[in-house]
């Protein structure tokens, strides 16, 4: 445990933990096998104060303000399934902006709800069929008209997309400005001109949907903007520089439930007459895991310190997400390897893992983007 964390943060990732394991960890298969939307569990976290727990008090949320806390209790929750806390941590992913950006009417609308014992789902909605990590190149336009905006595109690859009630959508004002005109809006579900369209098949986190969105002359008044107009971009950029530190713990919980899962199977498990852990091409291979998960909780720690002092951070966000999530796909990768035809079981949980772990080297930035903002800092390009 992190001495330097309060008494009471202490108390709440120990909270995290103990509901990672007995909440988490022995339903994950079966969401995953059934891809049904984990209800239950998003309702029992709702009520164990985990779906809000980064949300403002003031609003009914548990009022964590640390970065570094946060990451000490997503690590711990995505120990006991990534996918699944990704599912309820949805609210937080759309809240942010509206923390950081919304009027105090618009935070009194849409904070409350999700801090509630059967919190609405919530998205957000950037990713568009011709543009993911070029995110400034979006097409879904947002037209001026009397009393508010109407809203016409396309939106792709939206987490929840399917059965949420509440969208933060991204749009532009100004077409061919790129980043410029870039401003967000809050949609809701069953507004007039507004579909959600297909959800998409995927290798893993198949407990939540991710699918299309459709605006075809979808009219939202002026109360739904969030920011200025040309704030979405820059709004949404900071906040990415939070949750992409969250997202590394997060790929830190996922990689060292896969390590020890291995470590104990390389005990037991004996081959020419040994356990397999006394064969160094085995136990250096999870060395190497565990090492690359260490030295990534080091940045990921570091980049949350300096979110926590008021520092920059986004280049140590960037580093922090880039090196914990190939750290953790690296261990499962370790860890089907460890456990042999096991290891490729569906019987045993490292190969849904491995599925899952996947998904940290994509959203949010792929590892290209990450690296992308990392040498921008050293060249000055
Ligand atoms: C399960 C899932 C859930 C998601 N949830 C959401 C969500 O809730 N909201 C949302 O808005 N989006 C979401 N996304 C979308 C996700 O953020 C994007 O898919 C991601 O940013 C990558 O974009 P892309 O798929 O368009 O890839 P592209 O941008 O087309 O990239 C393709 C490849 O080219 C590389 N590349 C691109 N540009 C560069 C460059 N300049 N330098 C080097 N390499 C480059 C990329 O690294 C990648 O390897 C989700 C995606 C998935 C799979």
């Amino acid at each position: 445990m992190d001495t330097t964390l309060s008494k009471l943060d202490r108390k709440l990732v120990a909270h995290a933990r103990a509901f990672a394991e007995r909440e988490l960890r022995p339903v994950a298969a079966h969401y995953d096998e059934t891809e049904q939307f984990p209800w239950e569990v998003h309702w029992k976290a709702a009520e164990a104060g985990l779906a809000s727990y980064d949300l403002p008090e003031e609003y009914g949320g548990g009022g964590v303000t640390s970065l570094l806390t946060s990451c000490h209790i997503a690590e711990e929750l995505a120990w006991g399934d990534g996918p699944i806390a990704g599912a309820f941590g949805g609210g937080s992913f759309f809240a942010g902006p509206i923390v950081a950006l919304g009027t105090g009417e618009q935070k009194a609308r849409w904070l409350p709800p999700l801090c509630g014992p059967r919190p609405p789902v919530a998205a957000l909605a950037i990713t568009e069929p011709h543009c993911g990590s070029d995110a400034a190149a979006l097409k879904t336009h947002a037209r001026r008209v009397e009393g508010g905006y109407v809203l016409d595109g396309q939106k792709t690859w939206i987490s929840n997309a399917p059965i949420a009630d509440l969208y933060l959508v991204y749009a532009t004002v100004a077409p061919g400005t790129r980043s410029k005109g870039i401003t967000s809006f809050v949609v809701e579900k069953g507004d007039p001109g507004f579909t959600p369209g297909r959800e998409l098949p995927k290798l893993g986190a198949r407990c939540y949907p991710a699918g299309e969105l459709f605006f075809k002359d979808c009219f939202v008044a002026d109360d739904r903007r969030i920011g200025d107009e040309g704030q979405g971009f820059y709004g949404v950029m900071r906040w990415f520089d939070r949750s992409r530190v969250t997202l590394a713990a997060n790929s830190l919980g996922m990689g060292r439930a896969a390590l020890e899962v291995a470590i104990e199977y390389a005990k037991e498990r004996e081959a020419f007459g040994k356990q397999i852990h006394e064969y160094q091409a085995v136990s250096f291979r999870l060395v190497d895991a565990k090492l690359g998960l260490d030295q990534a909780r080091l940045l990921t720690h570091h980049a949350a310190r300096l979110a926590d002092a008021g520092e920059p951070f986004t280049v140590e966000a960037s580093m922090a997400k880039l090196a914990a999530s190939e750290a953790a796909w690296y261990t499962t990768w370790a860890a089907v390897q460890t456990l042999g035809s096991n290891g490729y079981s569906r019987e045993y949980p490292v190969e849904r893992w491995l599925r899952n772990v996947k998904l940290e080297e994509i959203y949010e930035g792929t590892s290209d983007i990450q690296r992308l903002v990392i040498a921008r800092s050293m060249f000055g390009s």
